[in-house]
């Protein structure tokens, strides 16, 4: 047997480094076996999946030097890698469950779920929706069906009992059926969920072990029940430990950066990266902590990983880059780095623009660029002050467009304008007062480029990082206000 991994993206926001610990332990996984590793995107969330984020993820992941031999770009022969352009076969197989008697065509509608939820709390039954509290009298099927209703496919799950299913790293591990809903296979506008999509990939590409993040571990039930339907061998299943932050809580980029693009900014190697990711959960026989992907993989055995949540902490990842660029970079090499970093024609071609029309000579250019240059700016209280914002002004300005561009997903300069001019408008204060901290916190200083069209080159992750940084320095909200805050934000936002 060719043992056969794969890493299973949604392309649905910036690379997170989350994708690249998983795909890294696939990928060594493979290697140690002399098998092959896959990238397969997953994007059947149509709302939500765009080709920038995925050309993003595939970008991060070569720079990590994360390298797949089948892939949406590769190709293969186990293609297309993308599963919006594998959308018809899904459906066949949705339909021939259906045949067989495996799953159901629902044609219960959102409100409908909720009464029937609603109702089996009533009764004190404390379980999920079951094909016996879905089904509908057969006169009443036929009506919606011939008023061509919208309907999805339900796969049936067994209304009790216990499922037993084996993790490399955790055992047998035993779900109750009771809290397993009739998941829906085929949704209305005809595209899979994931579930259906991710077991008939799998199968389909010939995938030998499933190594993903714990979040999934309730869903390994529903897919053990489609193997079997399907009459399909299941792959070995292997939940690995999700990053934490340092406070142990999961790793969310409203605490700590999660973007390989921020790490990528602020000037990390991406051999270190990669090194630091290699030790979540993970340590070489020897226990050394400076590894070369390499070293990695001659020295893998999942067998290692531990399951105490790992935490993702960017002071010891740089810690570690440190000790990279100090031992493995000579001058020449370090000056070479640091070129392809700071002054590469991409980067630099989106700084110039900016920058050109307020200088005179190429001495101007440097003070005026540093801050694009740099991770957290060093500003104080002081730097802050203005002639008609109050201190607290500046920490409600501060705090609400945290808040604000916590959400925001659009990133270019125009929608990143109009959402702040919306949220200064609300507030009620002149754009230009609002813009000043904004300004502080992004550049330094308020004699800057434009800060929407700086955030945006910056990028999200980044910017978040600095409005944090400035809000710690000008001291975020008591608990008590905290609450008030939220409770006013939200009424205008
Ligand atoms: N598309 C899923 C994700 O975004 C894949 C999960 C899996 O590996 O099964 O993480």
């Amino acid at each position: 047997m060719t043992v056969r991994t794969r890493v299973a993206p949604s392309p649905t926001g910036d690379p997170h480094v989350g994708t690249a610990y998983i795909a890294l332990f696939n990928l060594a996984f493979a290697r140690q076996h002399g098998g092959q590793f896959i990238l397969r995107i997953e994007d059947t969330d149509q709302t939500r999946s765009t080709p920038e984020s995925e050309q993003a993820i595939l970008d991060s992941m070569r720079w990590l030097g994360l390298e797949w031999d089948e892939g949406p770009d590769v190709g293969g022969p186990h293609g297309p890698y993308r599963q919006s352009e594998r959308k018809d076969a899904y459906k066949d197989f949705a339909m021939r469950l259906v045949e067989e008697g495996n799953a159901f065509i629902c044609y219960r509608t959102g409100e409908e779920l909720d009464q029937l939820r609603a109702s089996l709390k009533e009764q004190g039954i404390n379980r999920a929706l079951k094909e016996c509290d879905l089904a509908l009298p057969a006169d009443e099927v036929e009506k919606r069906q011939a008023a061509g209703a919208p309907f999805v496919v339900r796969m049936k799950v067994p209304v009790d009992g216990v499922c037993e299913v084996d993790d490399m790293l955790r055992g047998t591990i035993e779900l109750d059926w009771a809290i397993v809903d009739a998941q829906i296979l085929l949704k209305s506008d005809g595209m899979p969920t994931y579930h259906l999509a991710n077991v008939v990939d799998d199968h389909l590409m010939e995938i030998t072990h499933v190594i993903r993040g714990e979040e999934w571990i309730n869903s390994a039930p529903k897919h053990k029940l489609l193997y079997q339907y399907f009459g399909w061998d299941m792959p070995q299943l292997c939940h690995m430990p999700l990053l934490r932050n340092p406070d142990k809580s999961k790793l969310s980029k409203r605490k700590n950066p999660t973007s390989i693009l921020f790490y990528k900014r602020m000037g990390y190697l991406p051999e270190a990266l990669l090194n630091y990711l290699g030790r979540m959960g993970w340590s070489m026989p020897d226990e050394s902590e400076k590894f070369t992907r390499d070293q990695m993989f001659e020295n893998f055995d999942i067998q290692r990983v531990s399951l105490g949540g790992p935490v993702f902490d960017q002071e010891k990842l740089s810690w570690l880059n440190g000790l990279w660029i100090r031992e493995e970079l000579d001058p020449a090499a370090f000056a070479a780095e640091f070129q392809k970093w700071a002054l590469n024609p991409e980067y630099l071609m989106q700084i110039i623009p900016l920058i050109q029309p307020r200088v005179e000579k190429f001495s101007d250019v440097a003070p005026l660029a540093s801050f694009f240059l740099s991770g957290m700016m060093p500003i104080t209280l002081e730097s802050f002050a203005h002639k008609s914002l109050q201190e607290e002004d500046v920490r409600r300005i501060l705090q609400f467009a945290v808040w604000h561009l916590d959400q925001q997903r659009e990133w270019d300069r125009d929608s990143l304008f109009n959402s702040l001019k919306g949220l200064s408008d609300a507030m009620e204060f002149k754009i230009r007062d609002f813009l000043f901290p904004l300004f502080v916190a992004i550049a330094g200083t308020s004699q800057s480029v434009s800060v929407v069209d700086s955030m945006s080159i910056l990028g999200p992750d980044m910017s978040r990082a600095r409005l944090r940084h400035a809000l710690d320095i000008v001291g975020g909200p008591s608990k008590k206000q905290t609450k008030a805050w939220e409770k006013e934000f939200r009424s205008i936002v």
